[in-house]
Formats: structure tokens, sequence, C-alpha cells
């Protein structure tokens, strides 16, 4: 018998008109007078002006141009330009700035000019301005960075996601920028995407989790204030999941999948209030993301009352026509995109936004989009300028903001950069490292910030390092300052050459292996060029030879080495993993990524990060830690031996141990309207004190869809002293365990299920 909770019943959706305006989530309505006031300012705009509101461009797109169409340095707005953009395109959005890095000041000042001009516009509507900031105000000079969320989601702290959120809305708002194309809440289950590295890794409920948490620091939980962005969950959804790995690359990811594992990180951010989200670049099943209605309007919309707008991702309403082919012109192109659910086009140059916002005109005058359907728009649009006060402060000043780049803020990135770097492997105790021991470091993350960073950090790519923060040190100079005696060798040189990843052998490569002798430990750092996109797309994710290379050769020598690895997505090291005496994961740590490191590596901080995803040993075994028991079937020896990750999901070493005992439910049989407790033990063992993760797995035995072997159900964050013991419980409710079977309704079945911590299993009976 099948117990059945809920049901996504698509009739019921498909009650709810499309242009249906009035629903909206708890968290996020507005008083009836505020929403009069919208209703009001609508029913007094022309279509041109309603069209105008639902274009984003870009700043390059108003900026002053030399004869040769180059932006002029450094960059002004071009007041003609802006003029024309808001008296007669009537744009409502702006976004991003052109591979620079601005400051404060500069930011300051473009926002101004642009609000006071959207102010004497017609309407007075102000503009929204958007931007990147994922892990830290990226694009403001002297801003605290984070790690990327792929280091965020290893720490397992919820509270240093909601901090991240906290401190970023904070720097980004002082810039004037009131909102944030953030979270990536795409899962991460395809390493080799080059997107990695944004996401909050493999597992559904860690990215759920986290990812509320974000929001909750971006948008300050209740009324947004000054210190506060609007969130814009990306990119919805199955964006993540492309079939080749290859970044806009079709998915193809079913209904039950859908349901189960990528919607529901989006869902509970909704529920979290976020007040924007961005649609998926790629298709799904052969859909566009930009033109699924069921998506966008039914799902996202309707069913889940998502009362903030949509905005389309780079150019897409015009790739529907020119990549995707599913339109045979832009113009019908449009008209899908509106009508699937997408309130605003990021149609980010010119002149191609003034075609735009013709051909909007005219699809509203020909009744191919209806009015309703682009008032809709409008109103969305207009709720989240209303709930960010743009209306009353359009723009802000810097003498507002004293903490901006202070050190309190600097202070929440280093933790956060302590507690996701993750100890992947220490033999004989080898770390932490004497303070008086000489080291030598080397490879081509070892002295770079921009490394540390990654992409979307001052620069689109990343690469760029005329904007980084000096005063933060690498691992390099980090190290150097730890310890009595240590020098640097790059080994390798890593470089973008056609597009593609290539490293070079540095010609002190051997220079470093006749020194070796001289040395105690090397400190080898290995990893990735900063990357994203398309730009990003790599062939393998064998770690680059060259790079492996330093450690084989390194090895020879006999010196002790610990293996650095500073990357966005797990690069195979299984050949050279045995080489290495100690290996640490950075991920992509941020500005503060070296101190902590360095701190780690000599013994400051006891690791404690864990990592977000199975580590694969081989390029071609990608899998999960959610994985079936037909996966694990070994056909060479029949034994259920095939699953062997490099590191599991959920792994990372301490310089303490911690013994797990007296997992216990509190009955061996459950009904359906029971709570269930879980608990168990943790004592730290070592002789000092520690942060642990406390991970509780659940399975259910026999399911009618095959059933994964454990699933991430709660977790939680504990510090324990030398010698402690803490009892750590948690509550579920049989329903959290469910799963959506063969009719894609979520459900519970009845039988055996067990809990995991650790080795530990606790059984019970589900009625
Ligand atoms: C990316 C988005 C980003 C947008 C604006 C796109 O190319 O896919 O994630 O928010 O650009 O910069």
């Amino acid at each position: 018998m099948r117990i059945i909770y809920s049901s996504c019943i698509l009739f019921l959706f498909l009650l709810f008109s499309a242009c249906n305006s009035g629903q909206s989530n708890s968290s996020f309505s507005l008083s009836p007078e505020d929403e009069k006031k919208i209703d009001d300012l609508i029913r007094d705009m022309s279509i041109e002006e309603k069209a105008g509101q639902t274009c984003q461009i870009t700043l390059d797109a108003i900026l002053q141009k030399d004869s040769s169409n180059k932006l002029v340095e450094p960059h002004q707005i071009d007041l003609k330009k802006l003029d024309e953009a808001i008296n007669k395109y009537r744009v409502g959005s702006i976004l991003n700035v052109s591979n620079h890095t601005f400051t404060l000041d500069k930011w300051n000042g473009i926002i101004k000019t642009i609000q006071e001009a959207a102010a004497k516009s017609n309407t007075g509507i102000p503009i929204i301005y958007g931007v990147d900031a994922i892990h830290g105000a990226t694009y403001v000079q002297a801003s605290t960075l984070f790690p990327q969320e792929i280091g965020l989601a290893a720490s397992w702290d919820t509270s240093i996601a909601s901090e991240m959120g906290r401190v970023t809305a904070y720097e980004t708002r002082a810039s004037g920028v009131p909102w944030n194309f953030s979270p990536v809440l795409d899962l991460g289950r395809k390493p080799i995407w080059s997107r990695f590295f944004e996401t909050l890794g493999e597992d559904v409920y860690l990215a759920k989790t986290l990812g509320a948490k974000i929001i909750t620091g971006y948008q300050g939980g209740g009324v947004i204030g000054k210190n506060h962005v609007a969130a814009c969950l990306k990119h919805y959804v199955g964006y993540g999941f492309p079939r080749t790995g290859r970044d806009r690359t079709p998915a193809l990811i079913p209904e039950r999948t859908m349901l189960e594992y990528h919607l529901p990180p989006f869902k509970e951010a909704i529920k979290a209030g976020a007040l924007t989200v961005m649609i998926n670049s790629g298709e799904v099943n052969g859909v566009p993301g930009h033109a699924n209605r069921h998506l966008l309007t039914d799902v996202l919309k309707n069913e889940w009352g998502f009362a903030g707008f949509t905005v389309s991702d780079w150019e897409d309403f015009i790739n529907l026509y020119k990549i995707a082919q599913t339109d045979s012109t832009v113009k019908d192109a449009i008209a899908t995109a509106i009508n699937a659910g997408v309130d605003m086009s990021m149609v980010p140059n010119n002149p191609e936004y003034k075609t735009y916002c013709e051909l909007l005109i005219d699809l509203v005058k020909e009744g191919k989009v209806s009015e309703n359907r682009l008032d809709d728009a409008i109103r969305r649009i207009l709720r989240v300028k209303h709930r960010l006060g743009l209306f009353e402060s359009p723009y802000t000043t810097k003498e507002d903001y004293e903490d901006f780049g202070s050190e309190k803020h600097k202070k929440k990135a280093y933790r956060a950069a302590a507690e996701s770097i993750t100890l992947l492997k220490n033999s004989a105790e080898l770390l932490p490292l004497n303070k008086s021991s000489r080291i030598m470091v080397v490879g081509p993350t070892a002295n770079s910030l921009n490394c540390l960073n990654g992409a979307w950090t001052h620069t689109w790519q990343g690469v760029d390092s005329k904007y980084n923060n000096n005063e933060n040190p690498t691992i390099y100079e980090a190290l150097k300052t730890g310890s009595r005696s240590c020098d640097l060798y790059e080994g390798s040189v890593m470089k973008m050459v056609n597009g593609d990843e290539a490293d070079f052998y540095s010609s002190d490569l051997k220079t470093a292996v006749k020194n070796a002798n001289n040395y105690d430990f090397a400190v080898v750092c290995l990893g990735e060029l900063p990357s994203t996109e398309r730009p990003g797309d790599i062939y393998t994710l064998d770690m680059a030879k060259e790079q492996q290379e330093i450690v084989k050769s390194l090895s020879k020598t006999g010196i002790k080495i610990i293996l650095i690895l500073v990357e966005g997505r797990p690069k195979v090291i299984s050949e050279i993993e045995p080489l290495a005496d100690a290996i640490i994961q950075c991920y992509l740590p941020g500005d503060q990524g070296g101190r902590a490191l360095a701190d780690i590596v000599f013994g400051e901080i006891n690791p404690s990060g864990k990592l977000p995803y199975t580590y694969p040993r081989h390029s071609g075994v990608i899998m999960h830690y959610d994985h079936k028991q037909s996966e694990v079937v070994n056909g060479n020896t029949w034994a259920n031996d095939f699953f062997s990750p490099q590191y599991s999901f959920g792994f990372g070493l301490s310089y303490t141990n911690y013994e797990y005992s007296n997992l216990v439910v509190d009955k061996s049989s459950y009904s359906l309207s029971d709570k269930i407790t879980v608990a168990v033990d943790v004592k730290n063992t070592g002789a000092r004190a520690g942060k642990e993760v406390v991970q509780l797995y659940s399975r259910d035995h026999v399911a009618s869809i095959s059933p994964p072997l454990r699933k991430l159900v709660r977790y939680n964050k504990i510090i324990l002293g030398p010698g402690e013991t803490k009892t750590v419980s948690f509550k579920l409710s049989p329903e959290d365990l469910g799963f959506y079977n063969y009719d894609n309704v979520w459900v519970n079945e009845p039988g055996k299920h067990s809990f995991y911590v650790e080795t530990l299993e606790s059984s019970f009976n589900l009625k």
C-alpha cells in the first residue's frame, strides 16, 4: 500500500491563470496599500513604458566609447545614451560592469547618475541594478571576499552561509547595487561542468539548507533594509546537469529526478522569500529553460506562489532563435519567453535592446503577448523595486557603510575559509607542521590570489590581477610569514591557450628537484586557473600532467610532500595521491584562503571542512554518494566494491579523532503521524578541541522505485573539547524519508528503514 502525502497535480496548477498576479508566498506579500500603489502606477503607464520596464541592459550600453568603439577609460556614462535608454526606451534595469572593478566612490557616482535620470523620467520609476556578487562584493575594490559556494558548502555550517550572505549584501548595497545574481542553486553533480564551483555541491539537502540561509543573509529575513539586497536564484532549473558536461548544453532529466533533486533547493529558497529568479540558459528534455511554461508559470509562480520576478540569462530571448532554434525569428522568441513566464529580458547590448523593446511593443499591439501578461510582469518587477525601497532611496553613499571591507568582515571571511578547507590525508600525522620546519612551496597555485578567488572576481573570468586586494597573502606569502624558512618554486605555469586550460613546465622545476634536499617538506600547490561558463569548458577531469609531474619528480627525492589543491572542481589525482603524505583541499577559498590554509598547516586551526561532493578516482566513473545497489556491483569480481571514489562525500579529517556510539531511534516502529527522534554520542578522543560535522543518513531498504543506499537527512556541526562527549539528537518526521514514486507523487512506503551515522546503523519499521 502506498502512503501519499501530496500530489503535484498538474490540473490544479492549470486552474491558476498564467497571468495570475494576486498570489504571493507569505514571506513576500506587500500590504494592500502598496499593491494598490503599484496598480495605480501600472494603470497610468503606456505600452512603451511597460515594455521598457522588462528590459535589462549592461552598463556598457550607456558608456562613452571612442572612435574605434572601445570603452573610454576611465569609464564614463554617456549622458545621451543614458537619456535614450531611460526616456526613449524606458529600460527598467541595468547590470554588470565590463571587466572592471570600481571603487566604492565610482559605483556610488554611477548609480546616482542613473537613478537621478530615472527619477526625472515620465514614470519616475527607479532602475533596479544587478550584479554577480557571488562570493562577496566581487566588483567593488577592497571588498571582503569569501570562499566560492563550493567552499561554503564544505563548511557544512548554516551560520557561515548566512554570514556570507549578510556581509556580501552589506558591501554590495554600499556600492549602490541592490540586486545580487546569487545564489546558484543548481546541484553540483557534474564535476567537469565549468560552474561546478558555483554550486553548493552534489546533495539536495545540503544545497537546500545552506541556500535558504544565504537568502536570509542577503535579504535580511524580514524587512529589506538599506543593508540588504534582493537575491536571485539561478539558474532555474536543471542548468547544472548538462549531459556532456559542457556549459549551456542540453540536459536530460526525468520528471521524478527533477522533483526529487533539482527543484527542492529552489523551492526552499522561494519559501525563504527570495525575490527574483534567473532562468536556465540551456534546455531540459528538449525544452529551452526560457520557453518552459510548465516550470516557469505552473510550478514556480502558480504552485509555489512566487510573487517576485524572473529574469532571463544573457541574451537568452535572442538565443531561443539563434541557439536553441525553437523559434524562427527573434520576435517569435520574445513572445515565447514572455508567454512562458519570463518577466525581464537580459538583452544586454546596444542596439539589440532597442530592437527588443520595439518588437515587444509590436507583439502587444498585435495581441501575441497580452497586456495582462505584460502587466503581470511589470507588477512583479515593481513589487521588487518597492520591497527594496528604491522608490524612496534609489542610491546609497559609502559614508553610511563604515563596515565595508572592515576587519570585522574579513574575520567572517577568514572563518568561512578556515572551516571549509578540508584535510583529505594525513599519513603518520605529518600535519600540523612545526614552524621551525624548512619548507619549499612549489606549484602554479602557490602564489596567486586569482587562483584562490576563482572566476567572477574583479572580472568575469577572474584572471586579471590588477584589482587584487594585495594586502591579503597568497598561500606562499602566508606560509612564509609563519615559518622559519620558506622558498617558492613555480614548477609549472598555467595559461589559457586557444580557449583551453594548458600547463607548461616551468624552468625552475629542475632547480626545485635539485634543491629538495635542503628542505624538510614540499608544499605542492596544484589546481586550476580561474574560469567559468564556456571559457571554462575542459576536455578531461584529469589533473594536468605537468602539475602531476611536480609531485612525481619531487617524490623521487624522498622529501615529504603536502599536496594542496586549489580547484573549483575535483581534478583526478589518483596517480599522485599515493605519493603525497598529506593532502588538503582548499576549493576556491577567497582572499583569506592563504592565511586560513597556513593556519591549518601550522596547527593554529584544527580543520573541520567536509567534502560536499564525491571526489572521483577515475574521470570515467562519476558517481554520487546516493547511488544505488546496482551501481556498486563490480562486474569483474561480482563483489559490491565498484564504488570506490578517491574520497567520499562528507569526508574530511581533523587533528583530533572522534568516536561515535549509541545511535538510537526512540521507537522501533513508527506510524506516519509520529515524530522520530534519533540520537548519537560523539566523543572527541584526542587531545585538542575540534569541530565535527555529525551527518545523519537514511535508507529505505525496499521501495517501488529502486532506493538509493543512503540519503543525507540531517547534519549538525558541533564543537568538542578534548575528551568531551556530546549527545546529538535530530528530529524528523517520516515524511522526510519519502521519495517520488512511479506517478511522481511523494510517498512513504512501509517496511524496514535505517539511519546511519558514520559506520553505525539503527533500524526501525515504518507502519
Ligand atoms: C551567467 C549568469 C550571470 C549573468 C550576468 C550569465 O552569462 O550565466 O550566471 O548572472 O551572465 O552576469
